[in-house]
């Protein structure tokens, strides 16, 4: 059974029609590399999934919580979906370990105590338990972006959504998070991430996706797919960013 379901979906932002019929079914453990040129929809697609925008036309489903033609229950859909984004966007007023506690805390009513573990948990899970009392100014952007799976991360998603996350790094950080990215793959959770590292996305993914003009036009395993694009847009765009 599949964890997330798409059918049939449709976005426009205003007479621009920005995902033109999307179907996609991720199973649960599926690590799945979206890519194409920007402008395609691939943020768009994945803040669909997340319910941070509406939809038109179309059905979504995941993990049993639903929306059809926009409408559903949306609370329930973002408690099933995590997302960490480019932008780490982490309260700088607040500690690294206060920055993953405040979810749980005010969204699902966490005791202060229990918040208090699932942040240690989360911050050991990403490589930075002793970093619990620092505030984000006195972390590298590696360091911080760590913190932001973590605080996705506390929510206990079903499926955790990156969308370009490395893209906001100097180069020498990009490797730390990307090792993050890894062990959670290893470690069973479902992931949809739009990437422009292509090397991750053919050794970690186990399903590629290449959008283009608000399509899937290409998907399937990533080796095979770098291997023999079968459209001159995949094969363009491969050729372009390597
Ligand atoms: P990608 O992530 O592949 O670069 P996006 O999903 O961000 O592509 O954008 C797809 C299209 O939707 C682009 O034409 C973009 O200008 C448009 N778009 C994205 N977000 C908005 C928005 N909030 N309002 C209006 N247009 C948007
Ligand atoms: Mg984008």
């Amino acid at each position: 059974m599949s964890l997330v379901k798409i059918t049939g979906l449709h976005k426009h932002f205003g007479a621009n029609h920005v995902l033109k019929g999307i179907d996609l079914e991720v199973a649960q453990g599926d690590v799945v590399a979206l890519i194409g040129r920007s402008g395609s929809g691939k943020s768009t697609l994945l803040r669909t999934i997340n319910g941070l925008e509406t939809i038109d036309k179309g059905e979504l489903v995941v993990d049993g919580a639903a929306l059809h033609d926009g409408k559903g229950d949306l609370r329930a859909l973002r408690q099933k979906v995590g997302m960490v984004f480019q932008q780490f966007n982490l309260f700088p007023h607040l500690t690294a370990g206060q920055n993953v506690m405040l979810a749980p805390t005010v969204v699902k009513s966490t005791s202060k105590r229990e918040a208090e573990d699932i942040a240690k948990e989360m911050l050991l899970k990403v490589g930075l338990s002793d970093k619990f009392n620092s505030f984000p100014d006195q972390l590298s952007g590696g360091q911080q972006q760590r913190v932001a799976i973590a605080r996705a991360l506390a929510m206990k998603p079903k499926v955790l959504l990156c969308d370009e996350i490395t893209s906001a790094l100097d180069p020498e950080l990009v490797n730390e998070v990307l090792a993050v990215v890894r062990q959670l793959a290893s470690e069973g959770m479902t992931l949809i991430m739009v990437t422009h590292e292509m090397r991750f996305a053919r050794d970690v993914g186990n399903k590629l996706i290449f959008m283009h003009q608000g399509r899937i036009h290409e998907s399937g395993d990533p080796k095979t797919v770098f291997a023999a694009p079968q459209t001159p847009e995949l094969a363009g765009f491969i050729g372009a960013v390597q």
